[in-house]
């Protein structure tokens, strides 16, 4: 079908470029996004020295993503050593410094997605996996399954060589404390997180292929076994070669309902799909019925704006149902764009053509 467009009108050449930040169409590239949690993330409400340690940990996490992803490393590769990195930081809920379950325990769901092949791995209410998004990888390249849960996916972590920890090696003093304050003054989890502290990664490599990864303790107060959006494939995480890598962070049960991360990708995706056929479309025939002019798909692009406007009213929908996060979305067309409906967001992106930023609060500010 691709072949099919191939032949489109000379015009349309133009279109690239512009916007890309320096990319060429055909030019290998690659790209990198992270994020550490949306939430009411105000300046007014963090001090410089706490401003400039999650902009340390957010670099480390950049750096170890793109340092891979520079060599030619995988996206893969780049996606989990990111989050590995996250994983073990207690500022973010993930791994060590994850939330508490109502029972006083910490219990982790993480995902990662390939785009190439859209295998996937997710884990949910693991205890003991120090890295869950290693696990995450271990069932997807098991290959059986692609989700497993609770005991089950211990039992699983049983027959891999990943570093096991105690439960209890994952808690935080300040963590606990938002589960006591839920409790003692009735609040919402909401109310004691301020913020979602969920980290993800989504990345293009040089070979073009997408990846993405999500990893959580869910959120405060959790029970009854309760699964948020992030090991959900196709809710807080999705990859997909034809379209984008997307990780979620915010209120899960609206990313569920939703179907935030598939979402984005498929609108983006359709929309790629149309814009190809009215570029053939409008190439026109001559008296044998051939077409006169000749471009390559390639030439043809999705602007940033473009993308962004479909991961907005995704992030809409989400808004319009009560609920609130944010995403990162990356795809072959240009850098990473970030959406999200909550005051702030801990993120960053770096693309081989020279971006590279890091961001926490909302624009203005
Ligand atoms: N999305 C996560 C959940 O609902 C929370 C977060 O983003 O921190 O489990």
């Amino acid at each position: 079908m691709r072949a099919i467009f191939a032949l489109v009108l000379a015009a349309i050449l133009a279109v690239p470029a512009a916007g890309q930040e320096g990319y060429d169409p055909g030019e290998p590239r690659w790209s990198f996004a992270i994020h550490g949690g949306a939430g009411t993330i105000r300046r007014e409400n963090m001090s410089a020295k706490q401003e400039a340690e999650y902009r340390a940990a957010l670099d480390a996490a950049l750096k170890a993503g793109e340092d891979i992803l520079r060599e030619g490393g995988s996206a893969m590769d780049a996606v989990t050593a990111a989050i590995t990195l996250m994983e073990d930081d207690p500022k973010f809920n993930a791994g060590r410094g994850a939330v508490f379950t109502w029972d006083g325990t910490i219990e982790h769901d993480a995902a990662l997605m390939d785009g190439q092949t859209r295998a996937a791995g997710a884990v949910t209410g693991t205890s003991t996996v120090r890295h869950p998004i290693l696990l995450a990888r271990e069932v997807m390249r098991h290959g059986r399954h692609v989700f497993l849960s609770g005991a089950g996916a211990e039992s699983f972590a049983d027959s891999t060589d990943l570093e096991r920890v105690d439960n209890e090696w994952f808690a935080t003093d300040a963590r606990r404390q938002s589960l006591e304050r839920m409790k003692a003054q009735a609040l919402s989890s909401l109310d004691v997180d301020l913020k979602f502290g969920t980290v993800g990664a989504v990345a293009l490599d040089l070979d073009g292929n997408l990846a993405a990864g999500t990893s959580t303790g869910g959120m405060t107060g959790k029970r009854w076994g309760r699964i948020g959006d992030a090991p959900v494939i196709g809710a807080g995480t999705y990859a997909d070669n034809r379209s984008c890598a997307v990780s979620a962070t915010g209120w899960g049960e609206y990313f569920i309902r939703v179907g935030v991360a598939q979402e984005i990708c498929t609108r983006l995706r359709l929309r790629w799909d149309q814009m190809l056929q009215d570029a053939h479309d409008s190439v026109p025939m001559d008296g044998e019925g051939n077409p006169q002019y000749v471009i390559h798909a390639s030439e043809l692009w999705l602007e940033a704006q473009d993308i962004q406007d479909i991961a907005d009213a995704v992030l809409a929908e989400v808004q319009d149902l009560g609920g609130d996060g944010g995403v990162i979305v990356t795809s072959p067309f240009g850098p990473a764009i970030f959406s999200f409906n909550t005051p702030g967001m801990y993120r960053g992106r770096v693309t081989s053509a020279g971006l590279r930023e890091i961001g926490i609060f909302g624009k203005g500010e």
